[in-house]
């Protein structure tokens, strides 16, 4: 998807309104349309990229010095007790958005969100196999 096309690219350049959080000359906050819970947000870099992957490292860092500072304001105003941060990439991971986005999801004791987390053990010598086959990418 061209930045053309993008409704991300259009929020972050105001030619689409939305509920904006915070935003600097590289980084747009705005408020997610179809909340998980009130004040969920969304941190996207003002230019174009797909993925976190394709963002030069600046722009990984300008998100970076921002995103706490926001996921702290919004638990603070939302009365929450802690948040989590999530990018979805990719189809499998639920990314609908073709702009890479980081979502702040404040959170509550018992609030049921992300209720499964399907921790499973490794098998003998799977860590050490899956460990080499990463750190071979990198
Ligand atoms: P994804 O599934 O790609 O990680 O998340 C995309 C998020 O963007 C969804 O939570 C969805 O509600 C939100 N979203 C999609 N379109 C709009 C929009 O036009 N305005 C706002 N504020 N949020 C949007
Ligand atoms: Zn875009």
């Amino acid at each position: 998807m061209s930045a053309q096309d993008c409704i991300f690219c259009k929020i972050g350049g105001g030619a689409i309104p939305s509920a904006m959080v915070f935003q600097n000359d590289d980084v747009f906050a705005f408020l997610d349309i179809g909340p998980i819970r009130e004040g969920h947000t969304l941190v996207i870099p003002k230019q174009h990229y797909e993925k976190m992957e394709d963002c030069p490292p600046q722009t990984l860092a300008a998100i970076g010095a921002v995103l706490g500072n926001i996921a702290k304001a919004v638990v603070e105003a939302t009365g929450a007790d802690g948040y989590n941060v999530l990018c979805n990439r990719g189809r499998a991971a639920g990314q609908l958005v073709q702009h890479v986005h980081f979502h702040i999801i404040p959170r509550t004791e018992g609030d049921g969100i992300f209720h499964r987390w399907p921790a499973g053990k490794y098998k003998p010598g799977q860590a050490e196999e899956i460990l080499r086959r990463i750190r071979e990418k990198l």
